[in-house]
């Protein structure tokens, strides 16, 4: 008999008993009271958890741990999350903590036996890992300062908090064919990027009011496209859209090769116009035809920095973490200085910083020196606003590198090195050639994989890539230069770059390529 490929494996494992029932197997993994069978493995990641590689384990420590996602809707933490977070982190994570590029928050290290104490204690807040990972509705990506923010086209919170009640969980869509990510957004700076959703819904002025752009089919990593656009919706449609197109993915998404089974190769093998003809039957409705809208480009989509909130009195401030590693310490620290400074709330942002949404005017700048202390900064360098970093070698089973800690180290010698740059740059560093923290999208990208070095010996390192940028219809992905680098040359790699890009006349599309 043929051995079962990657993709008829996953299939058949959903098919057999979903992620979402996996929990009461949890509960008894953690007692002790059986092995834990290779198929639920995969099954905990419907409740954020991923094995994780061993390189930081200790020779004779057997114990299997992983990676857990937290789903923070919005991105908010509020001052009791961020302690009850913190603690998570402390406890049962060995102090670690990132913000990802999806407005979530993950720890590593944790342990399966830790898992009914954690999903308590999150619950207890508020808070989730319920499809924060596996073949389902990831978190949806939104605007952080939705609600607040002068120049927003929309406020979309109450609508996203709409749609997340609806599939929060929802055994609809525990069987997807792959992840499926969906963002909402009003944004003047359109910061959410709809370019790379599955499905996305940007809010719009037109003559005919607010009307919010339906794109679908955009991705990065094995579908790495461009999001294609349907048309326009009014807000009161959004809801039926997602429940259409997600119904339709369900039931006619490609099952048979998981890297051809996201939203955008069903759109490839039907045709968009067939996709939007079937959508719109469904709907019973047509999608409304207008003009595409202007798109920001990604170099000017932050929020950095203290604004005047929309709520009287109140300021927001944009804040940068290094890397996106916050830590056990960093959340506790910084739920002391909102506490302090009379603030009560942070959203996560999807370049793995955050925004303190309400700040009382008078409290700013001590505000923002406090949070100096604790290496965030609220008027950060371009290179500390905008360096991504995914997991890479410390956790990650398919990293090949580290990135964590050379971008924290990068950023730093950067800012050092350039100290009167003031251009906004996006720098991107990945463990392996998969696209976790978005190496196509941005000016500078680093892709981990192996490769001979000049005495012939395979090793360890980086390809570059150069000239990503998001926006709209003028979006391109960064170009593979087939450059291969040591992590060791990291830095000088780098320098080089900006120094032939400060001799160059800055022009183009690929404005790092020049
Ligand atoms: Fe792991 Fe690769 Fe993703 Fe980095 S890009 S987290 S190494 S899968």
């Amino acid at each position: 008999m043929a051995k079962e490929t990657a993709a008829q494996r996953i299939e058949r494992i959903k098919v057999e008993k979903d992620g979402l029932s996996v929990l009461a197997d949890i509960y008894e993994y953690a007692k002790g009271n059986k092995e834990i069978e290779p198929e639920d493995i995969d099954r905990f990641k419907w409740y954020g958890l991923y094995t994780q590689n061993k390189n930081l384990q200790d020779e004779d420590d057997t114990t299997l741990y992983f990676m857990l996602r937290v789903k923070l809707e919005q991105g908010v933490i509020n001052v009791e999350q961020l302690r009850c977070l913190s603690k998570i982190s402390s406890d049962f994570g060995r102090s670690t903590a990132d913000f990802t590029t999806r407005q979530d928050i993950q720890f590593h290290f944790i342990k399966v036996a830790d898992l009914p104490e954690i999903f308590e204690r999150l619950k207890s807040v508020g808070l989730s890992s319920v499809f924060a990972a596996g073949d389902v509705p990831r978190n949806i990506v939104t605007c952080p300062v939705s609600g607040i923010d002068q120049d927003e086209i929309y406020d979309t919170t109450f609508l996203v908090h709409e749609i997340n009640n609806y599939l929060r969980g929802n055994p609809d869509f525990v069987n997807l064919p792959r992840k499926y990510k969906i963002g909402i957004s009003g944004c003047g700076k359109h910061c959410m990027g709809h370019e790379i959703q599955d499905l996305s819904f940007t809010a719009v002025h037109t003559d005919d009011g607010v009307l919010f752009a339906v794109n679908v089919g955009g991705g990065l990593g094995s579908n790495k496209k461009i999001a294609l656009h349907l048309g326009y919706v009014r807000e009161k449609n959004v809801l039926d859209v997602v429940k259409t197109v997600t119904a339709v993915y369900r039931d006619h998404g490609l099952r048979k090769s998981r890297k051809k089974a996201r939203l955008g190769h069903l759109i490839d093998e039907w045709g968009l116009e067939k996709f939007k003809a079937y959508t719109e039957e469904k709907l019973g409705f047509k999608f409304i035809d207008k003009p595409l809208f202007k798109a920001t480009p990604y170099a000017q989509r932050e929020h950095f920095g203290i604004h005047r909130s929309l709520i009287e009195g109140e300021s927001y401030v944009g804040c940068a973490v290094n890397g996106g590693h916050i830590g056990a310490d960093g959340l506790s620290d910084l739920a002391d200085i909102l506490e302090k400074h009379r603030a009560t709330t942070i959203k996560a942002t999807n370049t793995q910083n955050f925004i303190i949404l309400d700040v009382p005017e008078q409290n700013t700048d001590k505000l923002a020196k406090d949070l100096l202390d604790i290496n965030i900064e609220v008027n950060p360098s371009p290179f500390k606003a905008r360096t991504l970093s995914c997991t890479g070698i410390k956790f990650c089973k398919f990293a090949l590198v580290e990135t964590k800690d050379e971008a924290i180290k990068l950023a730093s010698y950067l800012e050092k090195r350039f100290p009167d740059f003031s251009e906004n740059v996006s720098i991107s560093l990945n463990g392996c050639p998969n696209s976790c923290a978005h190496p196509h999208i941005v000016d500078i990208g680093l892709s981990g994989i192996k490769f001979k070095d000049e005495e012939g010996n395979t090793v360890a390192g980086f390809e570059i890539i150069l000239g990503g940028n998001l926006e709209g219809e003028n979006s391109n992905f960064g170009l593979k230069t087939g450059i291969k680098i040591l992590p060791k040359d990291i830095h000088r790699t780098f320098e080089n770059i900006i120094e032939q890009y400060l001799g160059s006349e800055r022009k183009g599309l690929t404005r790092f390529l020049k």
